[in-house]
Parts: structure tokens; C-alpha cells; sequence
């Protein structure tokens, strides 16, 4: 039996990765930080295909928590063949720009949106190196890592995702040699809780400007995860960040969205 450990899977493409890995055949290890009710209900969800799913909290913007629940993970299902790292995003840029932005805030975005992935991902490739597992690791990206956001309102969030998108080339390079595999997806606007900080004129701009006609839905995120972690189908994508987007970042429009709320 296969298993799976995904970042920030209480809710959202985190949660929709989870329910897709447990239909096709894993044991599931959903991670949290501090919604312990939805981590718990995905969890129940993931049991009703018939697998095996734990919750595991842990703020994976710390590196020491990050690795304990890689080995935590590693120590009640016997081994990862897949890490999904998810958790992530954007907080707005305070008022005054980067020319005022406090430290604490590029920090933190730092820490969640590309360190926590260096954290788990090296936590996870030690012990697949170890046990001899071809495994694989999955990046949730964002186009915003290669395209600006609404007029630069979440730089630190942009700049670290671009980062996480050249993480995955570097650690794909390395860990091919060991049959690991590595590769990102690139969400463009997708449903989630995370949207809830915009108004409803915004959200409807928003999706009028997306050529497929609107956002996705956590599950156009998960279908993919799921086939980059099938080697039999996927082994010779080495490295690559997928945008997934309806054509949002093919279009031109994304920086001129109409954005009061954000
Ligand atoms: P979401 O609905 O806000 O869910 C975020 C998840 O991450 C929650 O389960 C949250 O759990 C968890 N989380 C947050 N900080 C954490 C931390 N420090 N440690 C552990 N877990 C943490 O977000 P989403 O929209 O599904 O986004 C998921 C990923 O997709 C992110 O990396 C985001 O940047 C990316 N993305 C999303 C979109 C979009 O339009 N939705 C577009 C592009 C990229 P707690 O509540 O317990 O903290």
C-alpha cells in the first residue's frame, strides 16, 4: 500500500489532494496547523474509501515541527512514498509597500510558502533515500511565481513561490538519481477558503476575465498531484511546475484585475 503526506490539507486543494490520493489507493497523512476539526473530518472522509488516515498538526513554517511530522509520519505508517507540499499563502502587503514592509512580514511569508517545502521535502527525501523508495514530492506553486499579482500586493508571497518553482528543478536534479521524483503545480484562482478576504464584485471580475469562464475547483489541482505521483505514467516529467489556470496567465489580464479588497 501506498502512502501520502500532504501540507495544509484541512481544507482546500490540500484537502481535495487527500480525498483524490485516497481514492486511488493510499494511506493518508493530513496535516494542519490549527483547524484540528477539518483535518479530523477530511481524515474520516479519506477512512470511508477504505484506507488508512491519520491527522498530524504541526506549523511546517518551523523547521524542528516540520521534521518531527515527517518522522511521526514516516513512524505510524512504516514508510512516504509522496509528499504533497501544499500549506501556503498570500497575506497582503501592509500598507506603504516594500518600501515600509516590516521584516516580520516578508519573514513569515517566506517561511510558509517556500521554506516549510525545503523543510518537509528534505525531511521526506532522507527517509525515502534510506528505505530505498522511488517516491515522489509535489510542489503547490502558484502562476503568481512567475507573473505579478494585482499591482505587487503580495510580493513576498510571488517571490517566494517563484522560488519554490526553482526548488523544484535543483531538488529534481538531485533526487532523480535516487528514482525520486520532483515536480510543481501552478495554481491559477481556484475556489477555496483562501478567497473569502475578496468581495463578491471583485471574485465576479475575477472569473469574467479567466478564459475558461471562471476559477477551478480544488480537484483540478488534485487529478494532477495524482498522476505526477504515478511513476507508470508520469516518470519521465522531471522537475516541471504545471500551471493549471482555465488560461488565466496565458491571457495578459492578471496584474490589471480589478482588486479593491485585496
Ligand atoms: P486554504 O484554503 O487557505 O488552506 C490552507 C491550508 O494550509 C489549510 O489546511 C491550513 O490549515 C494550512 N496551513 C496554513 N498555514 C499552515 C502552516 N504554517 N502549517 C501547516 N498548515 C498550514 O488555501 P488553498 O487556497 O487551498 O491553497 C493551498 C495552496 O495552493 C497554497 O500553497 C496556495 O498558495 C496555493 N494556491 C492557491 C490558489 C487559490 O486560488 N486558492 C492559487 C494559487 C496557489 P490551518 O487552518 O490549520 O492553518
Amino acid at each position: 500500500m501506498k502512502t501520502v503526506l500532504i501540507t495544509g490539507a484541512s481544507r482546500g486543494i490540500g484537502a481535495g489532494c487527500a480525498l483524490a490520493f485516497a481514492r486511488d489507493g493510499y494511506h493518508v497523512g493530513v496535516n494542519h496547523r490549527s483547524s484540528a476539526d477539518g483535518a479530523e473530518s477530511i481524515a474520516r472522509q479519506c477512512r470511508e474509501f477504505g484506507r488508512e488516515a491519520e491527522v498530524f498538526a504541526a506549523d511546517v513554517s518551523d523547521s524542528t515541527a516540520a521534521r518531527a511530522m515527517v518522522d511521526s509520519f514516516v513512524d505510524r505508517f512504516g514508510r512516504i512514498d509522496v509528499l504533497v507540499n501544499n500549506a501556503g499563502g498570500a497575506l497582503r502587503m501592509p500598507a506603504g509597500g516594500f518600501v515600509e514592509m516590516p521584516v516580520d512580514y516578508w519573514d513569515s511569508q517566506i517561511a510558509l510558502n517556500l521554506s516549510a517545502a525545503a523543510y518537509c521535502a528534505q525531511a521526506a527525501a532522507r527517509s525515502m533515500v534510506a528505505q530505498g523508495i522511488e517516491g515522489a514530492i509535489i510542489n503547490i506553486s502558484s502562476i503568481h511565481g512567475d507573473v505579478t499579482w494585482v499591482r505587487r500586493k503580495a510580493l513576498p508571497y510571488s517571490a517566494a513561490k517563484g522560488g519554490l518553482n526553482m526548488m523544484t528543478k535543483s531538488l529534481a536534479v538531485e533526487l532523480i538519481a535516487h528514482g525520486i521524483n520532483v515536480n510543481g503545480i501552478a495554481p491559477g484562482l481556484i475556489h477555496t477558503k483562501a478567497l473569502d478576504r475578496y468581495s463578491e464584485r471583485d471574485l465576479n471580475g475575477f472569473n469574467r476575465k479567466i478564459p475558461f469562464g471562471g476559477g477551478g475547483t480544488p480537484a483540478d489541482i488534485a487529478e494532477l498531484a495524482v498522476f505526477l505521483a504515478d511513476k507508470s505514467k508520469s516518470r519521465f516529467i522531471v522537475g516541471q511546475t504545471i500551471t493549471v489556470d482555465g488560461g488565466q496567465s496565458i491571457d495578459g489580464s492578471i496584474d490589471s484585475m480589478l482588486d479593491d479588497s485585496f
